[in-house]
C-alpha cells in the first residue's frame, strides 16, 4: 500500500499544522488546566473548511477524504488531544454518521450547520450498564404516534453540554438485544433531554463531559437515524472510522511527546555531555521513533481502506489499538527521560502522559479491539 500524500493532503497537512502550532499549541495548557472548551479555536477551524473536511460539498462540506480527517487530527492532537477529541466526536461520530445514515431531509437540516461548525454535534451510546457492551443500552425508545418517547440516561457523553445536535441510541425492544437498537437525532432544547453531571478528567480537559439525561423526550419519528432494526449497525460503522481517528489523536500525542523528549536530551547536561549522547537514551529514542512510525501507517491504511469502500473493522482496531498504546508508552518514557522535570506540572510532559491514557480507553477498549482482532486471526 502506498501512503505518498497528494498536494491536497499535503496542503491540509500543512495548513492544519501551522494553525494549531500557532494557535493552538501555546494555549492548550491553560485549556487543559482550566478545564476550558476552545470555542474560539472551533470557529476557527470552521473558518479554515476543518469542521466540514469530508463532508460533501451539496451539505456544506469540502468533499475531502477520511484520510486527510486523520491528517488533520493528528496535527490538532499534537497541539491539543483534547480539541482534536470535540473535532473527533461533533464531526468524526455525530456529523459522520448523519452523512453515511441519514436520509437527503435530514442531512440538509442537520448536516449542512454542522459542516460549517455553525453547530456541535454529540454521540450518546454509552450507559453506566453498557460501555464494552453497547448492546445491553436500556435507554428505551417507546412509539407513540408520530413520535418516540426516550426514557434513560447517557454517561461520559462527549459534547454533551455543548452540543446542539445530538445523536442517541435507545431499544425498542430489549429482549431483541442489539436488533432492538435504534439511532434518533435530538435537537438541543427537546423537551424531556437535559444534562446531567458533569464530570472532571485525568486528561483531555479541554474537552467536556456529561450526563445526558432523557426523560418522556418526545422524538419526531423522521428523526430516526437509519432504518428502525439498524440503529447497532449505525452505531459500530460511525465507531470503526472513528476508532481510526482515535489513531490519529494518538498518534499526534506521541509525535509530540518524542519531539519534547528529543528536544530535552538534546539540551540537558549530565556527566558533561547532553544526555541525547548516551547511547541508552538514543536506544530508546530509537525505538519509540520506530513504534510512532508503525502505527502512523497503520492508521494510515486503516483510513485509506475506509475511503476506497473496503472493509476495514480489524484494520481500524488494530490501529487504535496499537497508537493508544504507544502514545501511552512515548509519554511514559517521554516522562522518564525529562527525569524529575518531567514529574513537575509546568513540564509539557505531564499533559500528554494524562492525554494519552484515555486513547486506550474510549471508542472501544484496548482488549474490545483485541478481541475483534483475535475472532478474525482465530476465526
Ligand atoms: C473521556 C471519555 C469520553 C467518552 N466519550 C464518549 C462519547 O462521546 N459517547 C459515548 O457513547 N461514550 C463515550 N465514552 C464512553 C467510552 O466509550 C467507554 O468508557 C468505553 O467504551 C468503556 O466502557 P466502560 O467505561 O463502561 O468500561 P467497561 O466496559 O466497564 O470495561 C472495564 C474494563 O473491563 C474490560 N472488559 C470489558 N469487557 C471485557 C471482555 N469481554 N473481555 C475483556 N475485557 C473486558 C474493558 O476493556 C475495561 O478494561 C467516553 C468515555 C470517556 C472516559
Amino acid at each position: 500500500m502506498d501512503f505518498r500524500l497528494t498536494e491536497d493532503d499535503e496542503m491540509i497537512r500543512t495548513t492544519v499544522r501551522d494553525f494549531a502550532r500557532k494557535e493552538i499549541e501555546p494555549i492548550a495548557d491553560e485549556l487543559d488546566q482550566n478545564e476550558e472548551y476552545p470555542f474560539e479555536i472551533l470557529k476557527k477551524l470552521a473558518a479554515l473548511g476543518i469542521t466540514g473536511l469530508t463532508i460533501p460539498e451539496e451539505y456544506g462540506g469540502s468533499g475531502g477524504t477520511f484520510f486527510q480527517w486523520c491528517l488533520a487530527l493528528e496535527e490538532i492532537s499534537y497541539a491539543c488531544a483534547g480539541t482534536a477529541t470535540i473535532l473527533d466526536t461533533s464531526w468524526g461520530l455525530a456529523a459522520h454518521c448523519i452523512n453515511e445514515w441519514g436520509n437527503e431531509e435530514q442531512k440538509k437540516r442537520f448536516l449542512t450547520p454542522l459542516a460549517k461548525g455553525e453547530k456541535l454535534g454529540a454521540f450518546g451510546l454509552t450507559e453506566a450498564d453498557a460501555g464494552s457492551d453497547p448492546a445491553a443500552a436500556a435507554t428505551t425508545a417507546v412509539k407513540d404516534g408520530d413520535s418516540y418517547i426516550l426514557n434513560g440516561t447517557k454517561v461520559f457523553i462527549s459534547n454533551a453540554n455543548e452540543a446542539d445536535i445530538h445523536v442517541i441510541f435507545a431499544t425498542r425492544n430489549k429482549s431483541l438485544g442489539h436488533r432492538g437498537m435504534c439511532a434518533f437525532i435530538v435537537e438541543k432544547g427537546t423537551p424531556g433531554l437535559s444534562i446531567g453531571k458533569q464530570y472532571h478528567k485525568l486528561g483531555i480537559r479541554a474537552a467536556h463531559n456529561a450526563e445526558i439525561v432523557l426523560q418522556d423526550c418526545r422524538v419526531p419519528a423522521e428523526n430516526m437515524l437509519g432504518p428502525e432494526a439498524r440503529g447497532f449497525s449505525v452505531a459500530l460503522s460511525t465507531l470503526d472510522g472513528g476508532r481510526a481517528a482515535i489513531g490519529a489523536l494518538s498518534i499526534g500525542i506521541a509525535q509530540a511527546a518524542l519531539d519534547a523528549a528529543v528536544k530535552h536530551t538534546k539540551e540537558r547536561v549530565q556527566y558533561g555531555r547532553a544526555i541525547a549522547h548516551f547511547q541508552g537514551i538514543q536506544f530508546l529514542i530509537a525505538d519509540l521513533a520506530t513504534e510512532i512510525e508503525a502505527a502512523r501507517l497503520l492508521v494510515y491504511r486503516a483510513a485509506s481502506l475506509k475511503d476506497r469502500g473496503q472493509p476495514f473493522t480489524v484494520e481500524t482496531a488494530m490501529a487504535k489499538k496499537f497508537a493508544g498504546e504507544v502514545a501511552m508508552k512515548v509519554t511514559q518514557k517521554g516522562i522518564q527521560m525529562w527525569g524529575g522535570y518531567g514529574y513537575m506540572m509546568d513540564s509539557p510532559m505531564q499533559r500528554y502522559f494524562r492525554d494519552a491514557k484515555i486513547m486506550e480507553i474510549y471508542e472501544g477498549t484496548s482488549e474490545m479491539m483485541r478481541l475483534i482482532i483475535a475472532r478474525r486471526v482465530i476465526g
